[in-house]
């Protein structure tokens, strides 16, 4: 058994009430730390260690709000990259969570949000869902993510990376990327390097993707805003000739003024009992 698949293992066996359920983190030395990208959410901080189980000395958690990556090149990337080059991680976990408030939040709410503490429309990219990269999907979220990440340059093709969807009121670990089987599938081996993903060449013309530049989502990024300079400026003006997404695509019409509140959290989520 590998190692997620004895986190997903206990992680099951725990929630149906197996009191021996746990990890025995010292069977997995050598796949030890894993790097973890999750959402900012604070209902994670005391959910999510319990949820994979691992020593927190072997657990690197990188944290954005939505657990979004924008591109093979983002700032993201690069310390994931940096977390395995220099702090060891051997492998990366894409972890989303349901009840996500960056998916629940659609853009027409993150608009008035914004203006709200001062940003005015004028002053955002025109297209506000890359640039922020919000998503209403929270699987397709870390599927997508997790793809992202496969296919990176700076990433080791032989560094499994996994997808997970953590339930937020059980702590349930869904395993929606098994990158383990990807690697399978892609025949790359440890050790064998250049065997997935593109070279940095490989990426597109300058200006997607160039490494000290500040990326914006990778999407379509030559049709709008190009570099960061450019667009401070105001150089780069949002362009008004550019026709909107239809009313169906852009968001969801009359989107409800509030957003509901969060459960409040659980001071004391354990799953793995006698485990500090
Ligand atoms: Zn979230």
């Amino acid at each position: 058994m590998r190692l997620f698949e004895a986190i997903i293992d206990a992680n099951h066996r725990a929630l149906a009430g197996d009191q021996q359920a746990g990890l025995r983190p010292a069977e997995f030395a050598g796949e030890l730390p894993i790097v973890a990208l999750s959402c900012i959410d604070v209902r994670l901080n005391p959910l999510l260690p319990e949820v994979l189980g691992i020593p927190k000395d072997q657990f690197i958690w990188l944290r954005n709000a939505g657990n979004i990556i924008t591109g093979p090149l983002s700032s993201t990337l690069r310390s994931l990259a940096l977390a395995c080059a220099i702090k060891g991680g051997k492998e990366i976990a894409i972890i989303g969570h349901t009840d996500c408030l960056v998916g629940r939040t659609t853009t027409m709410v993150l608009i008035d949000r914004l203006r709200a503490l001062g940003i005015e429309r004028q002053m955002l990219p025109p297209n506000v869902n890359e640039f922020f990269g919000t998503f209403s999907s929270e699987r397709a979220n870390v599927i997508k993510a997790v793809d992202i990440v496969r296919r990176s340059p700076i990433i080791g093709p032989a560094v499994p990376v996994h997808g997970l969807v953590v339930d937020i009121e059980t702590g349930r670990a869904e395993w929606v990327v098994n990158g383990y089987q990807v690697l399978e599938l892609t025949g790359a081996r440890p050790g064998a390097a250049g065997a997935a993903g593109p070279s940095m060449d490989s990426l597109g013309s300058p200006g997607n993707f160039e490494i000290g530049e500040m990326n914006f989502p990778n999407a379509k990024i030559g049709d709008t805003a190009t570099k960061t300079e450019d667009w401070l400026s105001g150089r780069v003006q949002p362009s008004p000739a550019k026709p909107s997404p239809p009313a169906a695509v852009q968001a969801k019409p009359a989107a409800p003024p509030r957003i509901p509140v969060p459960p409040p959290l659980r001071p004391r989520f354990r799953l793995y009992k006698g485990r500090n």
